[in-house]
């Protein structure tokens, strides 16, 4: 329903038992134009009513689609950071009554861990140390996966993630966004020539595994202008030249942010090895993991430096609660976690919440490297 739009970003899940819950979870919906008109716009007041609005329900459905109850559940698992604390501090809070009402142990996960752990779920071979590239709206990672809760940081964006610079193309380019725009971008790419609109690759003098996609954004929309392309009008109601012009800077924004992913990821499991020499498989994981274009260009780097890819299925790539889960039960099952909380927890109870929240130790090697 054009009015309705799915919101993604819950971060909660609950752990009964490994399998049996669906990654297919369908997360309600919410009238995204009244609260728009509320707030004026998005803000994170109106993020957090979203993530209140729906956040029992969510829940219940995630039990009745795995047929279980509360009572069934043996711990819970919740996303505490990086994020945006007013909505973190709601799947907390729920978190904490369930755990507290039933005496269950609580484990605080990593929205990122998740991201990268939910790869060992999906490909049971994935053993420790690994290397893993995380790419999403808000993250542009390079880690180097040791151990459980041991990861060193080899790269991350000094301004945008690659996510953000695929969802801000697509708005500039008037398609529409209902879903987010990293797919359709994608889509639309199918149609254009890669090769038309010469963009710069981000960094090429940098020689270390940071990456930046601002100056990129910048070239799209200097590019959109120069060809005069009105995002007011719909792509189904643009003419079959500015369909084409469109689809041109789509593929070749896509040409040039992936290869700019290409380009450090191959350094980076370089470095790794160095560190590592065991390590053998890459994960790509983050929403932007979901690309069939990312996928392969990455599938060729990997294969180039005698690596394995693992990349989830997109469900999985994309911000779910079965990795939050999956995460919970990999720390749980060392002995890490949390006892149950009171089971009548007052409102204003101080809650661990870590809305900034590095994923391991930043390569101190890597900034000698680096230029
Ligand atoms: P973070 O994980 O950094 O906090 P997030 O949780 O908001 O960010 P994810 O759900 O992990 O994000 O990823 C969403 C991002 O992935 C959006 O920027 C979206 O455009 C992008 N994305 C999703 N599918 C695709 C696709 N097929 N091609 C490119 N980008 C995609
Ligand atoms: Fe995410």
């Amino acid at each position: 329903n054009s009015n309705f739009e799915k919101l993604s970003k819950l971060y909660y899940f609950c752990v009964p038992t490994l399998c049996g819950l669906s990654s297919n979870l369908e997360v309600p919906y919410i009238i995204k134009a009244e609260l728009l008109a509320r707030y004026g716009g998005v803000a994170p007041k109106m993020a957090e009513e979203a993530h209140a609005l729906v956040i029992d329900q969510v829940v219940q459905e995630a039990l009745d689609k795995a047929n279980l109850t509360e009572k069934d559940l043996t711990a819970v698992a919740v996303t505490i950071g990086p994020g945006l604390s007013l909505c973190l501090r709601i799947g907390v809070r729920k978190a904490r009554s369930i755990a507290g009402s039933h005496n269950l142990p609580l484990v605080g996960v990593h929205h990122m861990e998740a991201h990268t752990l939910v790869a060992r779920l999906v490909e049971r071979e994935l053993q420790f140390p690994f290397m893993a590239l995380l790419v999403s709206g808000g993250h542009n990672l390079l880690i180097l996966a040791r151990d459980l809760g041991d990861y060193i940081q080899l790269g991350t964006t000094i301004d945008d993630a690659i996510g953000e610079a695929y969802d801000k193309t697509a708005k500039w380019l008037g398609l529409d966004l209902r879903r987010s725009g990293g797919p359709a971008v994608e889509e639309l790419a199918q149609e254009g020539d890669a090769k038309s609109v010469k963009f710069k690759v981000p960094m090429k003098q940098h020689k270390d595994c940071n990456f930046s996609y601002a100056g990129l954004k910048t070239q799209v929309r200097l590019a959109i202008e120069a060809k005069r392309i009105n995002a007011g009008i719909s792509l189904a109601s643009s003419s079959d030249e500015e369909r084409q012009a469109r689809a041109d800077i789509a593929a070749s924004f896509q040409r040039v942010a992936v290869l700019h992913l290409e380009e450090k990821c191959e350094r980076a499991i370089e470095w790794g090895l160095n560190i590592e020499p065991s390590i053998n498989h890459l994960v790509v994981s983050g929403g932007v993991a979901s690309n069939k274009y990312v996928r392969a260009r990455l599938d060729e780097v990997v294969k180039r430096k005698g690596l394995k890819l693992v990349c989830p299925p997109p469900s999985l790539c994309t911000d779910n609660g079965v990795m939050v889960a999956w995460t919970g039960l990999e720390h749980f099952r060392l002995g890490r976690f949390d006892p149950p909380p009171p089971a009548h927890e007052p409102e204003d109870a101080v809650l661990d919440l870590r809305p900034r929240w590095p994923l391991g130790e930043e390569y101190a090697e890597g900034k000698s490297e680096a230029r």
